[in-house]
């Protein structure tokens, strides 16, 4: 299989074609909603057929930008398809986005096509003409709008646009927690190379039956849940998001679960998560987020499974993956995937480090993106002349390979001009009995430049003080990495994807030394 990824030069590598070449039956299971209704491959194909036609009509010609602001629907993922079927470049937007946001983004990407919302477009109507879009389509979370309902009319027979492995195939914009979003470009090889490891490293197959159960504006959802079931010919139940309850009555007709970590710290209190309801499933898989080891030990505890924790990001598709057989280390993100070249390197020279030290990671392959949409000197700055990627992610190997990610670069906390790894601080305090979960910023310090600042959820009824905490680490921990302020709240603010929000913290506890 890895020779297929390295083998992405035909005349046309266009990511469909790949997916459609791959069907052996027509008749088999593509995806199926919670209710028990089911779209075959066949199906799929004459839908795709009659949307990108539809796509035509409105104008899409190769390399142009579709944005797409829609709920998570199946037509929804049709449309992702049709999209690379003319040779379009999928431009998905997260729902939560105002209209203000949404003006950075089609000022910024400028697609032929926007798909909304019915209940937005008299709001992007201006935006959109102001920025030159030729039209506007609607789709709401039923799959119901005037994008169906034109393609409802159109034929199914398309004639697919080839694609080189460079072309663009999707553009996602980073989350931008520090300044604008980025618009990372993807390729139609970066996201078929990947794919196709995944479906290696992880064992998927047709028999596979996915409880897909993620959002599909991000990279997780999108292309490493669907693309791997897509090119692996296996089954989709599709779900409009992620139910704690819902997913513990569909078990039984799913094999594999791929989440958050949030997924995963619902679930586990699930009283349907027993070793019984799980004894089918082969796989569950978490990313996007650390998953806290007491999360990974509770849920083997209950299920017999360990969950398989992987690390990746939507400028580099997936990088890393605990192994599939093998130990699944907790608080450990695996190995390289095949083709893939990581390493921790100096954040100063680029140069490499030696096992156990601390640095930046750095990646390349296949799967890496060619830069950001109209930001070639941005790009250029993050790129090593050697072709690594600086993520940005802070981490080290250790003694048996693993990697292990320390944070990211903008969340060290420098004081008094020692280095802080919030990781470290936060687990010492996850490890206290009363304690949840905690996140540790820096906040601006008189004295010391930042303030090692702990936010703490506690177990309910904890009656854990500040002077505990603090108390508790000092045994533990040099004294320049002890928090100075210990603040307790309800829970830890995080984005869709289960990603703490350090700057919202910071933001909210900017003054606490001032
Ligand atoms: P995104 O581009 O939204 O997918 O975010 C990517 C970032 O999420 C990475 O650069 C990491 O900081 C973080 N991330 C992804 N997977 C993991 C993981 N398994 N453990 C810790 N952080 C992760």
């Amino acid at each position: 299989m890895i020779d297929a990824v390295q083998d992405l030069q035909g005349p046309n590598e266009n990511l469909f074609d790949r997916i459609s070449g791959r069907i052996a039956d027509p008749a088999k299971v593509f995806l199926e909603t919670a209710g028990g209704e089911r779209m075959t491959y066949g199906d799929m194909l004459a839908a795709t057929g009659r949307i990108a036609n539809t796509l035509v009509l409105a104008g899409v010609e190769p390399g142009d930008r579709v944005a797409v602001q829609v709920e998570k629907s199946p037509e929804n993922l049709l449309l992702y398809l049709a999209t690379l079927r003319v040779g379009g470049v999928y431009l998905p937007l997260n729902t939560a986005y105002t209209l203000t946001e949404l003006e950075y983004f089609i000022g910024d990407a400028e697609p032929k096509l926007v798909v909304c919302d019915p209940a937005k477009r008299d709001g992007l109507a201006p935006i959109a003409q102001k920025h030159g879009v030729a039209s506007i389509e609607t789709l709401d979370k039923d799959g119901r709008g005037s994008l169906m309902d034109k393609a409802a009319k159109a034929p199914a027979d398309c004639a697919d646009v080839p694609r080189a492995a460079s072309d663009l195939a999707a553009i996602l914009y980073t989350s931008g927690t520090t300044g604008r979003s980025k618009g990372a470009m993807l390729t139609h090889r970066n996201l078929a190379s990947n794919a196709l490891t995944l479906i290696e490293t992880w064992r998927f197959t047709a028999n596979d039956v996915l409880l897909h159960a993620l959002p599909i504006y991000h990279t997780h959802g999108l292309f490493v849940a669907s693309n791997v079931m897509m090119l692996a010919g296996g089954t989709m139940i599709f779900l409009p998001r992620f139910d704690a309850d819902q997913v513990v009555t569909l078990l039984p007709r799913a094999t594999s679960l791929m989440g958050v970590p949030t997924f995963y710290t619902r679930l586990v209190q699930h009283p349907g998560m027993t070793r019984e309801s799980c004894a089918h499933m082969r796989l569950f898989t978490s990313g996007s987020a650390p998953l806290l080891a007491e999360t990974h030990r509770e849920f083997q505890e209950k299920t017999g499974h360990a969950i398989l924790e992987r690390y990746g990001m939507t400028e580099t598709n997936m990088n890393t993956s605990n192994p599939y057989d093998g130990d699944r280390i907790a608080g450990t993100v695996g190995f390289p995937l095949g083709g893939v070249d990581v390493r921790i390197a100096d954040p100063d020279s680029g140069k490499a480090l030696l096992q156990g030290e601390i640095g930046i990671i750095e990646v390349r392959g296949p799967n890496v993106f060619p830069g950001y949409w109209r930001l070639p000197e941005k790009t250029k700055a993050e790129f090593r002349p050697d072709g690594f990627f600086i993520t940005g992610d802070v981490g080290k190997v250790d003694e048996r390979g693993y990697i292990h990610i320390v944070g990211r670069a903008k969340d060290l906390i420098i004081t008094g001009g020692f280095n802080v790894y919030p990781i470290e601080v936060e687990g010492e305090i996850d490890a206290l009995p009363g304690v949840v979960e905690s996140a540790v910023v820096g906040c601006p310090h008189p004295d010391f430049g930042e303030g090692v600042t702990a936010v703490v959820v506690r177990t309910k009824g904890a009656t854990l003080t500040e002077k505990q905490v603090i108390d508790a680490l000092q045994v533990r921990l040099a004294k320049f990495k002890l928090p100075k302020r210990v603040i307790f709240a309800d829970d830890l603010p995080r984005n869709a994807m289960g990603k703490v929000q350090k700057n919202v913290l910071r933001d909210q506890h900017g003054k606490i030394y001032s």
